[in-house]
């Protein structure tokens, strides 16, 4: 390629990344002494709408969830608002990711912590299970849910906080969380025959943000997220240039925008790819790190897995 083309292309991937941050960053809260629990269900509130929806099904009727984040939201570059601060303020437990997805949020977590418990629902997941990429310089990578096998796993800690705070209803949360943990095994189960009707060389998962590693793992696809890290670096461009040759090496049918990115890195590397005179679909939008609106399809967890693994086979089938 010639020199003036190939800096083109990086001008224009790095229009595409400036504005827009990554994973990674802040601190994490510690759960803390617990509040003495009145009558009436308990009063959760989750920074994601991920897991909103596990402490809604493990809660059931004894539970009022409420979700910080709504759809679209990117938890990497939240930050809480006067009235989420309020709500927080009332609420018997908080329930956060952890593994510092919610990057800006680490100080009114730990403020919180010590007037009811604070709880991530990452904390049961064996360290050696979790994916410590490079480009996460030495954290963690924080999107669990995609590995649904790997996000089963949040359901005890959850039922635990339930029945410590409203324990005459112990044994509903634990007879929710068995159903819960039934449903989502099949899940997992048909998420992999699913990705296995692919064809083996179109198994590549092209996205805006390096969400998916957990997914590529566990069901068997090469990730490559655009947006690995935080900040516009040397690193950030030539990962875009790797992520052009690789599609345009293996002929990769379709890559994907994401719900809670912008999709301007995406549009940008279709773009460099024409440029070498070949075409690549945009496959469709995938839901990264929320969940569609409430009563969409993808408005529940399972039904956000189920939207993007449909997404993924038809792109790519
Ligand atoms: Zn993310």
């Amino acid at each position: 390629m010639p020199k003036t083309r190939l800096r083109l292309i990086h001008l224009l991937v790095a229009a595409a990344l400036l504005p827009s941050a990554g994973c990674g960053g802040g601190e994490s809260g510690t759960p803390a002494s617990r509040t003495t629990k009145g009558d009436g269900p308990v009063h959760v509130v989750a920074t994601t709408s991920i897991i909103a929806d596990m402490a809604r099904r493990i809660g059931g009727e004894h539970a009022r969830v409420e979700a910080l984040m709504g759809p679209g939201i990117d938890p990497h570059l939240y930050k809480a608002s006067e009235g989420d601060v309020r709500r927080l303020g009332e609420a018997d437990l908080i329930l956060y990711n952890g593994l510092h997805l919610e990057g800006k949020m680490g100080d009114i977590l730990t403020k919180m912590a010590r007037s009811r418990p604070v709880v991530a629902v990452s904390e049961d997941i064996p360290r050696e299970r979790l994916r410590e990429p490079p480009e996460f310089a030495g954290q963690y990578d924080p999107h669990v849910w995609f590995d649904v096998s790997l996000w089963v796993t949040t359901i005890q800690p959850i039922v635990r906080e339930l029945s410590t705070l409203d324990p005459a209803h112990a044994a509903t949360f634990q007879a929710n969380a068995a159903a819960l943990e039934k449903e989502l095994t099949e899940l997992d189960a048909w998420v992999e025959q699913q990705i296995a009707t692919i064809p083996p060389a179109q198994r590549v998962l092209i996205t805006a943000h390096d969400a998916f590693g957990y997914f590529g793992r566990r069901y068997g696809m090469d990730v490559m997220g655009i947006q690995g890290i935080s900040t516009l670096s040397e690193a950030g461009l030539k990962d875009m240039d790797r992520v052009v040759g690789s599609v345009v090496d293996r002929g990769v049918k379709a890559i994907f925008v994401e719900s809670s990115v912008p999709r301007r890195s995406i549009e940008a590397v279709q773009a460099a790819v024409r440029s070498r005179g070949k075409d690549v679909a945009i496959g469709g939008q995938l839901y990264s790190d929320s969940l569609g609106a409430a009563a969409s399809p993808a408005g529940t967890y399972a039904g956000m897995v189920r939207a993007n693994v449909e997404t993924i086979v038809q792109a790519l089938r």
